[in-house]
C-alpha cells in the first residue's frame, strides 16, 4: 500500500470509528457526499415521468454517480431505468435511492449506487458482452450490467436470495440475466468464457477458476481481502494478468470454498 493511500484509508478509518462504524453495514465506500442542495437538482433537467421514483432515482445518478466521476453514458442511463426500489425489500423502499447499501434480508446488503456504477464502469462493458456476477443477492446489479452488456450470468449460494432475484427479475422482464443458486467459487463452466467477471462479495484471494474463465482481454472487478478490502481491476491480456487497485472498500465476504482455501494456494 503507497503512502497516500495508507492515509486516506486511516482517514476513512478514523471516520467510520466516529460514525460508529459496527453500527454500518457493509459494501459502502465511504466518499464524501456531494454539497450541493439535493433539492435544486432537477433545475434545468426535468423529469418527465408519471413514476414517483423517478425524481429521486435521477438526482441520485446526478448528485452520487456522475459528481463523483462515473461518466460513461451506458452505465448513467441503467442507473437512471433500472428501478432499484423494486429490488429492496418493502420496509427500507423508502431509503432505496439514498447515498447508502441497503439490507435485502439473510444478513446480505446491495451496495451503494455509487459502487454498483463505479463497478459497472471498470468492467468497460459493450453491447454484446456475456458477463458472471458472483453474489446475485436482490438481482439489482445484475439488472444494471444487463442494460449495459449482452447477456448476464449470476450465482447467488443463499437459496432464499437467489429465487427471489430470479422471481423479480423475471417479473421485471430482465430476460438476457441467468440466474443459478450454488457456489460462484467454480464459476459457470458451461457458459465460459466471459467478457468481464464481477464479484460483490470479498473473497480473502481471487478464485483461480473465476480468472480461468476470463477472455484474453476481460475485465474482472473484485474486492479482495477481509475486513476492509481492496476494490481491484483485473485485466487479462496474452501476457498475463494487470492488476489495479481502485480503492479501499468494505463488502460481505465470499462464503463457501473460498474459506476452505489457503491463503497461498
Ligand atoms: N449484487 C447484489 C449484492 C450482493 S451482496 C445486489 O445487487 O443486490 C453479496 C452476495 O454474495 C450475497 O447475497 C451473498 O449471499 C453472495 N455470496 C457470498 N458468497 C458467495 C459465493 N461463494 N457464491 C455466490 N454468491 C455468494
Amino acid at each position: 500500500m503507497n503512502g497516500l493511500r495508507r492515509v486516506a484509508l486511516a482517514i476513512v478509518l478514523a471516520a467510520a470509528a466516529t460514525a460508529g462504524m459496527a453500527a454500518q453495514r457493509p459494501n459502502e465506500l465511504r466518499t464524501t457526499p456531494p454539497q450541493r442542495n439535493p433539492l435544486q437538482a432537477n433545475q434545468g433537467t426535468p423529469v418527465q415521468s408519471n413514476d414517483p421514483w423517478a425524481a429521486p432515482r435521477h438526482d441520485m445518478v446526478e448528485l452520487q454517480i456522475r459528481e463523483r466521476g462515473v461518466h460513461q453514458p451506458e452505465v448513467l442511463r441503467a442507473m437512471e431505468a433500472v428501478p432499484r426500489h423494486l429490488f429492496i425489500p418493502e420496509e427500507h423502499r423508502d431509503q432505496a435511492y439514498s447515498d447508502a447499501p441497503q439490507p435485502i434480508g439473510w444478513g446480505q446488503t446491495i451496495s451503494q449506487p455509487y459502487i454498483v456504477a463505479l463497478m459497472t464502469e471498470l468492467l468497460e462493458l459493450r453491447p454484446g458482452d456475456k458477463v458472471l456476477e458472483i453474489g446475485t443477492g436482490s438481482g439489482y446489479h445484475a439488472a444494471v450490467l444487463s442494460r449495459v452488456a449482452g447477456e448476464v450470468y449470476s450465482i447467488e449460494i443463499l437459496d432464499p436470495l437467489g429465487k427471489q432475484a430470479k422471481s423479480t427479475l423475471r417479473q421485471l422482464g430482465y430476460d438476457n440475466v441467468h440466474v443459478k443458486v450454488g457456489d460462484g467459487y467454480q464459476g459457470w463452466p458451461d457458459e465460459q468464457p466471459f467478457d468481464a467477471i464481477i464479484l460483490t462479495a470479498a473473497p480473502p484471494k481471487i478464485p483461480q477458476p473465476l480468472v480461468d474463465q476470463l477472455k484474453v482481454g476481460g475485465r474482472m472487478v473484485v474486492p479482495v481481502g477481509s475486513f476492509v478490502q481492496d476494490l481491484m481491476l483485473l485485466t487479462k491480456t496474452s501476457r498475463g494478468i494487470e492488476r489495479r487497485t481502485v480503492a479501499p472498500v468494505r463488502f460481505v465476504p465470499m462464503t463457501g470454498e473460498v474459506q476452505r482455501t489457503k491463503p497461498d494456494g
